[in-house]
């Protein structure tokens, strides 16, 4: 089987790709293999509402399978890539019943996002212990979940509070160990850390900061967790929430240049000439922020793949964003702008207890990133500042990873 455009994977940056090749009338044969059962859908619900309102898969459908036929996109589902072979242009696929076949493709776009951090603790192995990536992960999780007398959370990043936040909802029992000292620490400043503990910790959440997880404990099934200090914690039901991992290996192996991700440039080209990267899977230069940025959220995965689409069409726009992402936990929306970390001033703006507010993060008086709480015009106008402020340097011709 020939495919002028062959995209590995069939998650949110594969879907905008073809999208956004179709409606620059590329009319070439064009197919997404995707590992997943499911044709392209959107994961940021699974640990929101899709979790607790039990709706079927198809209400995360990012378009009707009716679509992709209707726009000549190819689908293979169900279907892994297992190897790539960049100097003949194949790739081996394997299905679900182990079958494998040989591809050939003109332009390769690797768009295999990412997995969930496997824990390395001891217990590893136990039954009630879950992370949550994708639709087969929420419905393994759902009846563990209506089943459990002690949830246990490890990780106080987005994933681990908006399951927490839909939890207590629920009025379950929920503990979230922190290995940090605040929570979401890795994404935000004091002050949303801190707003953040002090709402779970008022709905009921049993927030433990600066626990180290050492062991999960149980026999067969997971009865507890044990922390560095020895305090144990009783848990039926473990999720880890300890961040994500680059699926890069499939490039890598077939030599890719990789580093905890796939490097490409702002035009989302590999180091290697007909190959492209585009979402979670990447890691890519911005101009703006003055280095490499791997990120994972639904706004890179289309940008990114809007760039690669308008290399491929031969109409270049290179991709140098202000990265932007929401949390939904409770009736709170947190909407970011930018990228905080290393500011040297933080001002918070507006009402703190209301709560409707924001907080504007500077580097050397530049407005480097603004978190808005229940503030979408905070949010919206942040994006704009930022970008001004922010201003990506005049592009030269963009440099393919070495
Ligand atoms: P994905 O959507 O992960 O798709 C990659 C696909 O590639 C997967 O289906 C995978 O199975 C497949 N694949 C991997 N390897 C292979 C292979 N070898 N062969 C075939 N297929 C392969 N972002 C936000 O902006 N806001 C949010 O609120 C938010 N909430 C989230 C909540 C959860 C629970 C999760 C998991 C993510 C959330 N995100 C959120 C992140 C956002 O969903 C991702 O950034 C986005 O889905 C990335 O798109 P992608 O196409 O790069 O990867």
């Amino acid at each position: 089987m020939n495919a002028d455009v062959v995209v590995v994977g069939a998650g949110q940056a594969a879907a905008q790709l073809c999208l956004s090749l179709r409606a620059g009338a590329f009319r070439d044969r064009l197919l997404m293999i995707g590992a997943e059962r499911y044709a392209p859908y959107q994961r940021p619900p699974l640990s929101k509402k899709f979790l607790t309102e039990r709706r079927p898969p198809e209400t995360l459908l990012l378009r009707a399978e009716s679509l992709w036929r209707d726009q000549g996109v190819e689908l293979l589902l169900g279907t892994s890539v297992a190897t790539l072979d960049l100097k003949r242009h194949t790739l081996t696929a394997v299905d679900a019943q182990g079958h494998a076949q040989e591809l050939t493709y003109g332009t390769l776009v690797l768009a295999t996002g990412t997995r969930a951090r496997a824990l390395t603790a001891p217990g590893a192995t136990l039954g009630g212990l879950f992370s949550l990536r994708s639709i087969d992960d929420v419905h393994r999780l759902r009846p563990a979940l209506d089943a459990a007398r002690h949830i246990v959370i490890v990780g106080g990043g987005y994933i681990g509070l908006e399951v927490a936040a839909i939890m207590r909802g629920e009025g379950r029992a929920v503990t979230v160990l922190e290995a940090e000292d605040r929570l979401l620490k890795r994404v935000t400043g004091v002050d949303v850390s801190a707003f953040f503990e002090s709402l779970h910790r008022e709905r009921g959440v049993d927030i433990r900061l600066g626990a180290r997880l050492a062991a999960v404990v149980g026999e067969g099934s997971v009865t507890g967790v044990r922390l560095a200090d020895g305090t144990r914690v009783a848990a039926d039901v473990v999720l880890l929430a300890i961040g994500a991992q680059a699926n890069d290996d499939l490039g890598r192996s077939a030599g890719l240049a990789c580093r905890d991700g796939i490097l490409v440039d702002t035009l989302a080209r590999a180091s290697v000439p007909g190959v492209y990267a585009i979402g979670d899977c990447t890691r890519f230069p911005s101009g703006r922020f003055g280095r490499e940025l791997r990120l994972e959220s639904v706004q890179n995965a289309i940008d990114q793949a809007k760039a690669a689409a308008s290399a491929i069409l031969g109409a270049p726009r290179p991709y140098d964003p202000v990265p932007w992402f929401w949390s939904d936990q409770y009736e709170i929306k947190l909407q970011m702008a930018g990228l905080s970390d290393g500011y040297d001033g933080a001002e918070v703006v507006g009402d703190r207890a209301a709560p409707r507010f924001s907080v504007e993060y500077r580097s050397r008086g530049k407005l480097i990133a603004v978190d808005a709480v229940n503030d979408a015009r905070a949010h919206m106008t942040a994006r704009r500042r930022i970008a001004e402020e922010c201003a990506s340097p005049a592009a030269g011709e963009p440099a393919r990873p070495a």
